[in-house]
C-alpha cells in the first residue's frame, strides 16, 4: 500500500496515526462482525483488491484513530480507576469492591458476589453454509450486568439522521450471537461522542445533543433473524465470490451513504447554473406545486445527494460502480 500525506500532517501526529494495534485476523473463511455490515459489494471486490495497488492518506486514518484512542482509554479507566469511579458516583460497596475487568473461570468461581466488567472480549463461533464453515469473530466494546455498551466517534449529523441504526442493531445482534452466555438485555447501547458538537446549537435546538456525549439504545434483533442475516450474507458472498464485477449487485443508496436529492426551483429555464430561486430540500412534489402557482414558468432541478461511501471503501480500486459517481 502507498502511503500519502497529502495534507502535511506532522511527525508526532504522524506517527501516533500510523500506530495500528488492531490484532487483525487472516484466515480464509474468517468473517469480523463489522465486515458482515458491509455491502455484498464491497466484500467481494475488497478481495480483489491488489494491496501494492492501494493508496492511503495519513488523513484517512484521523477518524479510526480517534475512535481507537477513546476505546483505550476507557479500558485503561476500567482497569486502573474504576473502583474509585463507581465509588465517587455513589455506586454501594458491595458492587465497586467486587467488580474485575475480564475476569477468568477461577475467579468468577471463587468469589459469588464478582462483579464482572467485560471490555474488548473477542469471541468465535463457527457456521456451516451449504456445506463449507466459516468462523465469524468479533470484539465486543463493553458489557456491564447483561447489557452491550458500543462507543461511536461521529458526527452529531450522523446521529440526527439516524441512518445507521439498523448497522448498530445488526452489529449489536451479532455480537450477542457471539456471547449469548454474556448479552443478555434485547439493546445495544450506543455510547455516542460527538466531535462536532456545538453548545450554541444545543442551546437552541430541541433535537440537538444537549451534551457532547449521548446514549442511545437500539433495539437488536432476535438472535434467530441475526443468524439468519449472517447466513444470507455469506450465501451472497459464495454465490458472487467469483463473478464478474457487472454481475455483483450495486451497492444501495443507504450501503453508499448518498445524501438526499435536493430540488431546485429556477424562475428562468435558461439559467440553472446560478443560484436557485428557491430550494425545496427533498420534496419533489412542493417543489412541483410551486412550480404550478408560478404558472408552470420556470424548471425544477434535481441535484442528487453526494455519494460518501466509496471514498472509504476499500474495494475502491477493484469498483466498477464507483465510476458512476467519480470521474477519473
Ligand atoms: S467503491 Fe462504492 S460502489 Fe464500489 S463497493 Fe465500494 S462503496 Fe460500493
Amino acid at each position: 500500500m502507498r502511503l500519502t500525506n497529502n495534507h502535511g500532517i506532522s511527525l508526532p501526529l504522524a506517527v501516533w496515526l500510523l500506530n495500528d494495534e488492531y490484532d487483525y485476523i487472516n484466515e480464509p473463511n474468517y468473517i469480523s462482525a463489522t465486515s458482515l455490515l458491509k455491502s455484498t459489494r464491497q466484500l467481494v471486490l475488497s478481495r480483489r483488491v491488489i494491496q501494492e495497488d492501494r493508496e492511503m492518506d495519513l488523513s484517512d486514518l484521523l477518524a479510526s484513530r480517534m475512535g481507537a484512542a477513546i476505546h483505550d482509554s476507557q479500558e485503561k479507566a476500567w482497569r486502573e480507576n474504576g473502583q474509585r469511579a463507581m465509588m465517587k458516583l455513589g455506586y454501594p460497596e458491595a458492587v465497586y469492591s467486587n467488580i474485575v475487568v475480564n475476569p477468568t473461570p477461577q475467579q468468577i468461581a471463587e468469589n459469588p458476589a464478582i462483579v464482572p466488567i467485560w471490555i474488548e472480549k473477542r469471541a468465535f463461533r463457527e457456521i456451516t453454509v451449504d456445506g463449507v464453515t466459516y468462523k465469524i469473530g468479533g470484539k465486543f466494546d463493553q458489557v456491564i450486568d447483561g447489557r452491550l455498551f458500543d462507543t461511536k466517534t461521529t458526527s452529531v449529523y450522523s446521529y440526527l439522521l439516524g441512518r445507521k441504526d439498523n448497522d448498530y442493531a445488526m452489529q449489536g445482534g451479532i455480537y450477542r450471537w457471539l456471547n449469548p452466555d454474556l448479552i443478555k438485555d434485547e439493546h445495544i447501547f450506543i455510547q455516542f461522542v460527538f466531535t462536532d458538537w456545538q453548545k450554541a446549537r444545543a442551546r437552541g435546538d430541541d433535537n440537538y445533543p444537549s451534551t457532547k456525549t449521548l446514549e442511545y439504545p437500539v433495539e437488536m434483533p432476535s438472535i434467530t433473524d441475526t443468524e439468519n442475516y449472517i447466513r444470507g450474507k455469506i450465501r451472497e458472498l459464495i454465490r458472487y465470490g467469483n463473478l464478474p464485477d457487472e454481475q455483483i449487485p450495486h451497492c444501495t443508496d443507504k450501503e453508499l451513504w448518498k445524501g438526499e436529492t435536493i430540488y431546485k426551483y429556477y424562475s428562468d429555464p435558461n439559467k440553472t447554473s446560478g443560484r436557485a430561486t428557491r430550494n425545496f430540500d427533498t420534496d419533489k412534489a412542493e417543489a412541483a406545486a410551486y412550480m404550478a402557482s408560478k404558472g408552470g414558468k420556470g424548471v425544477v432541478v434535481a441535484f442528487p445527494g453526494e455519494v460518501k461511501a466509496c471514498g472509504y471503501c476499500p474495494a475502491f480500486n477493484a469498483c466498477k460502480q464507483k465510476d458512476l459517481y467519480f470521474v477519473a
